[in-house]
């Protein structure tokens, strides 16, 4: 069993009598055999978190436990965690099975048949099993990933790090190594950390995500319930693609108004707003509705000014007549021609829409 445990994990860098707060107080339960994506933009201490948990870099306060064991202090090499990073880290002088083998020779004292018998059943696990005897230089991107990994599980840890794993691949490699992933994963059913900057990456692969923005984490949540109910704007805005979109608007009564939009709220909804006044409206552009003609209160009067046909849909960028702002995005079905310039209405359900306080950026509805 190996449970992972973050309680109030802090780092700080100094930066020339600075101090850089990487990560702030980071608190995450990892179950055992749960795979955990740490998802965020670039600066958010994403790796840094991953390093403290790998050892690789010290813990300036905080617990941090592999099941029972406290192991802020334990050495990389005794924590039994394997870890793959973006650049595959492949000694180029080895083979295949020397590469694989390299990291049992050093951390077991199984025999020479032992260690081979392991690296090959990782190697058929991985579909490498017929490039045991190359080197590093005669492999495809792809191969030596898959060599990386086939590294990493024959070491058969209690928990996997990966760092960005699949960035040096195109995007097609890219989605099938994901789905790849995904199923060696649950087979393998070890406790999987995966840091990533691409939120699709982490919406498709994770159990749970965990969100981080400037060192601090915003949510940790099922993909879906991070998308359906985001804790705050940041999180709101990072999950889900093309991104929501923003109206900064101000409550008079039971309407929000500002950015172009008078919107009406139901009594139900404007009660839960308590006396917040200043709010942010987010709609997700696959909430938007384009409708023939404006017949109730959620209905606006708008102009395309941009039509991206997508195949199967058709991202339109849609203008209010009084809002400055970018165009927002709405996306309807592909089987419907729009028109760039054409005025259309498009209709913002009240059931769909979320709502922040502006200043805070917490999750109102
Ligand atoms: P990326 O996606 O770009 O790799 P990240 O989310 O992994 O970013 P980190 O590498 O964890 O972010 O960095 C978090 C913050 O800590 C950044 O502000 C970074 O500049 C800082 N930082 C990281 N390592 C050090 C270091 N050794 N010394 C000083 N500051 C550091």
């Amino acid at each position: 069993m190996a449970n992972l445990t973050l309680d109030g994990v802090t780092k700080h860098f100094d930066d020339d009598g600075d101090t850089i707060v990487a990560v702030d107080d980071a608190s995450i339960d990892i179950r055992d055999g749960e795979f955990l994506v740490l998802v965020g933009p670039s600066g958010c201490g994403k790796s840094t978190t991953l390093r403290m948990v790998a050892g690789l870099e010290t813990i300036t306060s905080g617990e941090l436990r592999i099941g029972d064991e406290v192991v802020n202090g334990v050495k990389p090499a005794d924590r039994d965690i394997a870890m793959v990073f973006q650049s595959y880290a492949l000694y180029p002088h080895m083979t295949v099975r020397e590469n694989m083998r390299f990291g049992l020779e050093e951390s077991t004292d199984l025999s020479m048949d032992e260690m081979n018998e392991r690296v090959e059943s990782a190697a058929a696990t991985m579909g490498i099993d017929d490039l045991l005897e190359r080197k590093p230089d005669e492999l495809s991107g792809g191969q030596q990933q898959r060599v990386a990994l086939g590294r990493a599980i024959v070491r058969d840890p209690e928990v996997f790090l990966m760092d960005e794993p699949l960035s040096n691949l195109d995007a097609k490699l890219r989605s099938t190594m994901r789905t790849e992933l995904q199923r060696l994963q649950e087979d393998l059913d070890v406790t999987t950390v995966y840091v990533t900057h691409d939120q699709t990456e982490a919406m498709t692969m994770g159990d749970r995500i965990a969100i981080l923005d400037d060192g601090i984490l915003q949510q940790v949540a099922t993909p879906l319930e991070a998308y359906h109910k985001p804790a705050n704007r940041f999180v709101a805005g990072f999950v889900g693609d093309p991104s929501m979109n923003f109206f900064e608007v101000e409550r008079e009564g039971d309407r929000l108004v500002g950015d172009g939009l008078d919107y009406d709220l139901s009594a139900e909804t404007a009660e839960r707003l308590s006396d917040t006044t200043d709010l942010t409206l987010g709609v997700r552009p696959e909430d938007v509705e384009i409708v023939d003609e404006a017949t109730e209160p959620h209905d606006f009067h708008v102009t395309i000014d941009v039509v991206e046909p997508m195949g199967n849909e058709n991202n339109l960028y849609l203008e209010l007549a009084e809002r400055d702002a970018e165009p927002f995005v709405g996306v309807v079905g592909g089987q419907r021609l729009f028109h760039e310039g054409d005025d259309v209405v498009a209709r913002i359900p009240e059931e769909t829409i979320h709502l922040f306080d502006r200043q805070t950026g917490e999750a109102l509805k």
